[in-house]
């Protein structure tokens, strides 16, 4: 099988590995550029959110390249997450792609549809082998993740403009070499250390800012503009409210999704809407309560959970004291006003923490 996949950043080396691991030929994405968008958008139907476009660009463009296999996942809820795989599905085959599709509903939610989704990946290896494989996965998404978060820890902290970043790539690229379980322990331990030698402030008390909102566009740089890493080199430390292992510990392996911040969305919104909607909501009380100055909601253009979210945004940005920076995106966004506007908002939360400062003199 020649299988391409949506591209979500750090995720695609992972899947790359797991579908080599079964003797698969893995078609892996490159990270998507306009291209990809406007691909994906020229087919799209009208009410598609940019996931959905960006997912379909990279698809064109692995069968461009000679896939013979889609894979993707879908979530539950009133939101349009189920009827993706769909209708992916029939566009590409309407374009005139053959192709098979390999589609996984959440593992608690259909088991029966799940594993036999499985069985086709893992051909004729063992259920042991497979299991195996998942949990080296695991452990290389483990090390990805931490690595993240040593660099929105450092860059707003950084000597040298572009550092932590350059550090970044270097580790990232190194662990997704590795493929052995021994190899990713050691690669690991090196890029850590790569990490950790970027010289920095250790006394700097910079701005932090929470990122919420939808999964993609949270976890994707290209569909977030690199938020993280226009914020950091603004010299605000951020941390989002997902990373691949506390999503696959709430929301693949359970079917409540993060209980902690959805607990906190309750008396606000007591349902969930789909998608992270009500996490949004929760995670603004969360980094309020945490003494973050600030918080970014990703949300893709018309997606209707990060909507409602957004609509009781004014009431908990008085009621927490905190200040909201909500961001629409589109093909249509463009790089600059992002940037405008982060700038703006970094300017709004200065003067804030300067005004508290000045109180408490
Ligand atoms: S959560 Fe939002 S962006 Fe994601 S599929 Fe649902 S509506 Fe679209």
């Amino acid at each position: 099988m020649k299988a391409t996949f949506g591209h979500m950043g750090t995720l695609t080396p992972i899947i790359e590995m797991v579908l080599e691991d079964l003797g698969h030929e893995p078609v892996t994405p490159n990270r998507p550029t306009r291209r990809t968008l406007s691909l994906g958008a020229k087919y799209a139907p009208e009410f598609a959110c940019i996931p959905f476009k960006i997912v379909q660009g990279t698809y064109i463009e692995g069968l461009e390249r000679g896939a013979d296999t889609l894979m993707s996942g879908g979530g539950y809820g009133p939101c349009r997450a189920g009827l993706y795989g769909e209708l992916h599905d029939r566009i590409l085959r309407d374009l005139g792609y053959d192709f098979d599709f390999i589609f996984f509903w959440p593992p608690l939610r259909k088991p029966g549809h799940f594993y036999r989704q499985m069985q086709k990946l893992k051909g004729s290896h063992s259920w042991r082998y497979l299991w195996k494989t998942i949990r080296k996965a695991y452990g290389k998404l483990s090390v990805f993740d931490d690595l993240e978060m040593a660099a929105q820890r450092i860059r707003p902290r950084e000597y040298k403009h572009g550092s932590t970043t350059r550090a970044f790539d270097q580790a990232f690229s190194l662990v997704s070499r590795a493929k052995t379980g021994p190899e990713i322990a050691e690669a690991g331990e090196e890029a850590r250390q790569i990490m950790s030698s970027v010289p920095y402030d250790e006394c700097k008390k910079p701005l932090r800012v929470g990122i919420i909102g939808e999964i993609y566009v949270q976890l994707e740089p290209f569909a977030n503009f690199f938020v993280e890493e226009q914020l950091g080199n603004l010299g605000v430390e951020v941390q989002r409210s997902i990373y691949l292992t506390s999503y696959t510990k709430h929301d693949v392996l359970s079917t409540k999704g993060d209980m902690g911040s959805r607990k906190l969305a309750m008396p606000y919104l007591s349902q969930k809407v789909g998608g992270h909607g009500q996490n949004s909501v929760g995670d603004i009380i969360r980094y309020s309560k945490l003494g973050f100055d600030g918080v970014v909601q990703l949300a893709p253009f018309s997606c209707i959970p990060e909507i409602v979210a957004k609509s009781l945004v004014p009431q908990l940005s008085k009621d927490y004291g905190i200040p909201v920076l909500t961001l629409f995106i589109d093909e249509q966004t463009g790089a600059a006003g992002v940037q405008t506007r982060l700038e703006a908002f970094v300017d709004l939360m200065e003067q804030s923490r300067s005004r508290k400062t000045n109180v408490g003199a």
